[in-house]
């Protein structure tokens, strides 16, 4: 058996000033080609991570053209996107394929596409119109005709933050491993509702969508080889914005039909319950103060700063709620984290335990949301300086290298704010403890994130208080100009189905 196993994998945040060049897919100047590829996902519960193993299972001849993730950020450039989708296509041509493994997210826009995935399947689909193509995407897909039209199944996501991304490689890969072997056919049913779930209120342990995601799985019991429901990702102006449902059955397209209308008149009844209530940012640092301190072996209080996620996207550099935190006095506290690539640099060339006064964040601007982002000034001392380089301890994404760039913590005295070169979102304790902070010994943790925090520190949390900030993943919707998302569209306006 021969199979071409490949990754693409892009969130675009269509309001965000970050750019998409392909330097930013993967973890060195680039993405990984061939064996590199093969070497650094081999053992990793990641998407690749699965299909490898699948592969190795059937002792099939694997074909590793490119392994290419970007953090989310601004459409991806056009060269980047060609780049990427040509090396598959490449692959494709020299034929002899007895299936194609695909891990994409399934929210690529480009400055070309709107549909990156699409785009790419549909290209595949003209070289080669047979072979089976098995798809994993994110739950943040915003799903379009054509990433079904060109695939064999397609499948999603049951959590977020996302812990199953080997699993949905792994139930993709293993459906189209029986199609190769002529056991099932399989056939899909997807349509979307008019809904754009607000994305504080999406995670998998909350009410509506750990209910919809339990009945997803549970579908297998009535038939389906696999059922997904999307949340979609609202940070997209584009038409197919929002949620969407895909259920894949043996051969039996009206009973994928009745699964999937199953599944978005039940997400579309709980609509009101994926809108977010917002509170003002003094209120949430009110709260906080009022919290009593961890005591011995409770875990800090969480400050979310959830306008700023760099894994939507964000520039993670807006210094709204650290300024508000340092204005209230509050103490013991960390904060992960502000990208400052310049600063971080000031701080290496003074060295660590100096002294050191510096203007930090601020520096990207962000023409798409309203407000000016303003830099922040500290005066601490240099505590840590770091590589910024560690594995992921899991569970998300386990054992993968993550790269922060090189990284410094300045301790100003009742707050240590770590400092980064490149974009990594806090959802792994490892991230703290490379740069010598023990999330365990803070009264408070500052955190860039929305939900994916909650993977590697949800449970060790004492509290969570969520603080509005600013930046381009604004969880006030108002603040962002949709021109290209079909209308009418819940909670923008108050469509009927
Ligand atoms: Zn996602």
């Amino acid at each position: 058996m021969r199979l071409l196993i490949a990754m693409m994998k892009h969130e675009t945040n269509t309001f965000s000033p970050v750019p998409t060049p392909l330097a930013r897919f993967g973890h060195g100047p680039g993405p990984l080609y061939g064996d590199a590829a093969l070497k650094a996902y081999r053992g990793t519960g990641s998407g690749l991570g699965a299909y490898i193993e699948l592969a190795e299972r059937e002792g099939a001849e694997i074909v590793m053209p490119i392994a290419a993730g970007a953090p989310p950020s601004r459409r991806v450039d056009n060269d980047a996107y060609e780049h990427i989708a040509g090396k598959i296509c490449d692959a494709v041509r020299v034929g002899g394929f007895d299936g194609i493994m695909l891990d994409l997210h399934g929210a690529m826009v480009t400055e070309a596409h709107q549909d990156g995935e699409g785009e790419l399947l549909r290209r595949i689909r003209t070289i080669d119109a047979k072979t089976p193509i098995a798809v994993s995407l994110d739950m943040h897909t915003n799903l379009y005709d054509a990433m079904i039209d060109n695939a064999t199944v397609v499948v999603g996501y049951r959590t977020y933050p996302h812990i199953d991304t080997y699993d949905t490689a792994k139930r993709a890969g293993e459906i189209l491993l029986k199609a190769i072997r002529g056991e099932v056919k399989p056939v899909m049913a997807w349509g979307n509702v008019p809904m754009l779930p607000h994305v504080m209120r999406q995670g998998s342990d909350d009410f509506p969508n750990k209910q919809l995601q339990e009945r997803c799985a549970a579908m297998s019991k009535d038939g389906a080889l696999s059922a997904t429901l999307f949340v979609g990702f609202p940070h997209a102006d584009i038409h197919n914005a929002g949620l969407s449902v895909i259920v894949v059955t043996d051969g039996d397209k009206s009973l994928a039909e009745r699964l999937r209308d199953e599944l978005l008149d039940r997400a579309w009844g709980d609509r009101e319950a994926f809108v977010y209530k917002l509170k003002a940012l003094n209120e949430s640092l009110a709260r906080a103060k009022s919290i009593e301190p961890p005591k011995s072996g409770e875990g800090p209080i969480v400050l979310l700063d959830h306008y700023d996620n760099c894994a939507s996207g964000g520039t993670m550099d807006t210094t709204a709620v650290l300024a508000a935190i340092l204005r209230d006095g509050l103490d013991n506290v960390a904060a992960f984290a502000i990208f400052d690539p310049e600063s971080v640099q000031q701080a290496i060339a003074v060295g660590v335990g100096a002294e050191v006064t510096m203007s930090i964040g601020g520096k990207v601007a962000m023409p798409q949301i309203p407000g000016e982002s303003r830099p922040l000034t500290i005066t601490g001392t240099v505590k840590t300086i770091s590589s910024g380089r560690f594995r992921n301890k899991g569970p998300s994404s386990r054992g993968v290298q993550m790269d922060m760039g090189p990284s410094v913590v300045i301790d100003t005295g009742k707050v240590e704010i770590a400092v980064i070169s490149r974009h990594v979102e806090p959802n792994d304790l490892n991230c703290f403890y490379t740069l010598g902070i023990d999330p365990m010994q803070k009264r408070y943790l500052m955190l860039k994130s929305r939900i994916h925090w909650r993977a590697g520190l949800g449970s060790l949390a004492k509290a969570v208080v969520e603080c509005a900030g600013h930046g381009v993943c604004t969880s006030d919707y108002s603040q962002l100009t949709f021109n290209n998302v079909r209308r009418p569209i819940y909670p923008l306006d108050l469509p009927k189905r």
